[in-house]
């Protein structure tokens, strides 16, 4: 029999329903499978120190009834997600925790407020389970420039599981977490997801709430659900999507039940494959995958047509100017003042700025704060920041535009599977290059989904990528469930981790 800890979101919920286990019994397996497993994914932060929080006990028997409707703020024993540990990127605050980004400037920093998404989780009556390891600040594709040292892609654990939400993607691939929160800033939900096999969404910009999430670069950062299938992803973004006026770009529009795009057909649905995105730089194997793909969803009455992105090679280009901007004035505050890590042998203020900075903040994070620092600089800004808000304006007009054609377009999510820890670390622009394919959806603020869709020969999952139009989630839940419904990329499992 499989264990608690293998179980989805929901099959708990259902385990809950008949009252064949227990919060305690769920909580155990999954300590259990940490403990046996996280010594060598290193998928969590701190985990012995990190408590679970959980808002009302299990109290009473309404738990038995109207299970399967939406969460309301009093508790909530009907939500589907009642009981269910969910596994938080260390990024994203939770009162009373740690909330270090992986770096070592915000060592011991404890988040004095709960993030949005957390209030709601924990309204939803989930349990907020343990903090999962990334690139320090998000900054990366590989969780290896966090510094409590690199996680470890469970297919293969010599190789990448992705970044910067890899923490995440590897705890729910390795059954060591149910499901995850990740943000996504330029791929970091989805390019791990494809890595690790397993279902990561990032919604349209503004319709979760950032109040909470350490930013990275707030136009872009969105938080998302890891989850092991479709049904487990629209069952979280249910509870977690939503105006919040904390955060003012948080988007005032209604958010549909997920779950009622879930087993539609897609029948007629149109899909748009942008050309832009199968040239050079893609891999044969990962290339095959989306071509199997594409027939499948063919065979289940989709009609699949070619689209054009014009403006999408200058993506990595526009992005790697606008985020570290964003990121060198957003990283600005961490001055050892207030936040975290201070150098204490300094002797003047600016001493103490400079050498808590020096100290505290990973080689990644220094690059992109000279890059944004230098783009954002009086002379450059025109040339650099202004220049690349003006493509960035072109690269939403050809979503625009193509969204006209089409119901949904379909992409590869990574140009490669998973990729060997150390392959990559030397050359920070072939790093980069592993969003090429993630990026826009961030630029032009559209929600995309990774979902997988087969594995290498080498055994190593492969994802595909589904984008919609704005606040159009709806539309990618349907697509990806039925596909994940036609095939049993998603039932695989990676091995126990060998010593
Ligand atoms: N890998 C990209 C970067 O390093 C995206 C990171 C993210 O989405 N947080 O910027």
């Amino acid at each position: 029999m499989n264990s608690l800890a293998d179980k989805t979101a929901s099959e708990l919920s259902e385990l809950y329903k008949k009252n064949s286990c227990t919060q305690k019994e769920i909580l155990d397996s999954l300590t259990q499978a940490i403990h046996s497993k996280d010594g060598k994914l290193n998928a969590y932060v701190k985990f012995e120190q990190t408590r679970p929080i959980h808002r009302k006990p299990p109290a009473t028997k309404a738990r038995h009834q109207n299970i399967g409707g939406q969460a309301s703020a009093d508790g909530d024993l009907r939500s589907p997600l009642w009981g269910v540990p969910i596994a938080i990127k260390d990024n994203i605050c939770v009162e009373g925790q740690e909330a270090s980004c992986a770096s070592k400037i915000l060592q011991n920093y404890i988040a004095p407020y709960n993030a949005t998404v957390i209030e709601k989780l924990l309204d939803a009556g989930a349990v907020i389970f343990g903090r999962t390891n990334m690139d320090e600040f998000a900054f990366g594709s590989s969780c290896e420039t966090s510094f409590y040292g690199p996680a470890k892609n469970p297919w293969d654990l010599a190789r990448v599981p992705g970044g910067s939400s890899g923490g995440s993607a590897a705890s729910v691939a390795s059954r060591t977490a149910i499901a995850a929160l990740g943000s996504d800033t330029g791929g970091s939900i989805r390019q791990p997801a494809a890595l690790c096999g397993i279902v990561g969404l990032k919604p349209t910009y503004g319709r979760v709430s950032r109040y909470g999430l350490i930013a990275f670069a707030s136009s872009l950062d969105q938080i998302g659900p890891m989850t092991r299938d479709v049904r487990d992803s629209a069952l979280l973004l249910n509870v977690i999507a939503g105006y919040d006026p904390k955060d003012s770009t948080s988007a005032d529009v209604p958010v549909p039940d997920y779950t009622s795009f879930l087993g539609q057909s897609i029948k007629g649905m149109k899909i748009g494959m942008p050309k832009e995105y199968f040239k050079e730089g893609l891999s044969k194997e990962v290339g095959e995958a989306i071509k199997s793909a594409v027939k499948k969803l063919e065979g289940l009455g989709a009609v699949v047509s070619e689209v054009s992105l014009p403006h999408t090679e200058h993506a990595v280009n526009v992005y790697y100017i606008v985020a570290p901007s964003e990121a060198s004035s957003n990283l600005a505050r961490f001055d050892g003042v207030r936040f975290g890590y201070r150098n204490k042998s300094a002797q003047t203020l600016k001493e103490m700025y400079e050498k808590s900075r020096g100290d505290g903040f990973g080689a990644e994070a220094k690059r992109r704060i000279i890059l944004g620092t230098f783009a954002l600089s009086s002379g450059y800004y025109d040339a650099y920041y202004l220049k690349a808000m003006k493509v960035r304006t072109k690269i939403k007009s050809d979503f625009d535009e193509a969204f006209k054609k089409v119901d949904v377009l379909l992409t590869p999510t990574a140009p490669s599977p998973a990729f060997k820890i150390g392959e990559k670390t030397e050359d920070p622009l072939q790093m980069y290059l592993s969003d090429i394919y993630t990026i826009s959806a961030n630029l032009a603020g559209v929600p995309a989904i990774s979902i997988p869709c087969g594995f290498s020969k080498n055994n190593l999952p492969i994802g595909l990528q589904f984008l919609a139009k704005p606040f159009d989630e709806g539309t990618l839940f349907k697509v990806s469930h039925a596909f994940e419904q036609a095939t049993e990329f998603h039932k695989q499992k990676p091995e126990e981790p060998s010593s």
